[in-house]
């Protein structure tokens, strides 16, 4: 049985562009609007050899932006508690949110390892808000680019000592 990997994070930071790079096809909908992920999508994952099921979680989308209530507690924390892995992706052009920090908070509290992904990182705009990252408190945040593709081998890295 392949491993599990849930993207988790606010809307509108890349989870599913993301998604749809290690699963080479595009079955997750990405666009600028926040909450266009309605479903919880699935796929075979690979990442320069390494295979796992990734989860692309949508659970913050249909809520509040800056309140985390009931549903989407129960969507994320469900894919959450049964991954091998949580991929945390944060915004790195538009820096650490109040509900990043709400998130990070319920991740440091739940049992599933943590990598930090800085997503947005190509070019310096996205700089501070990797350097900000640091304060999550889930250790060294990997800089990478969903969109363009920097910061697989990184990513890969990160990734090989859990799966
Ligand atoms: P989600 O809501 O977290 O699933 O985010 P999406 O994958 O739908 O992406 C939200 C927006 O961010 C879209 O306009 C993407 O094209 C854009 N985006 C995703 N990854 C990157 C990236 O690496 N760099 C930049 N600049 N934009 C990105
Ligand atoms: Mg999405």
């Amino acid at each position: 049985m392949l491993p599990t990997v849930a993207i988790v994070g606010r809307p509108n930071v890349g989870k599913s562009t993301l998604f749809n790079r290690l699963v080479g096809k595009k079955l997750a909908l990405v666009d600028d609007q926040p909450g266009v992920t309605r479903d919880r999508r699935e796929g075979e994952a690979h990442l320069l050899g390494l295979d796992f099921i990734i989860v692309d979680t949508a659970g913050y989308e249909d809520e509040d932006a800056n309140s985390l209530p009931g549903r989407m507690r129960m969507q994320t924390e469900a894919a959450v508690e049964n991954c091998d892995l949580a991929l945390f992706m944060i915004d790195a052009r538009a820096g650490i949110t109040p509900l990043d920090e709400e998130i990070a908070r319920w991740l440091r509290a739940n049992d599933a390892p943590v990598v930090l992904v800085a997503n947005k990182a190509e070019g310096k705009a996205a700089d501070d808000g990797v350097m900000e990252s640091f304060s999550l408190g889930l250790g060294e945040p990997i800089p990478f680019s969903a969109e363009h593709g920097q910061g697989m081998a990184d990513l890969f890295q990160a990734l090989l000592p859990y799966l």
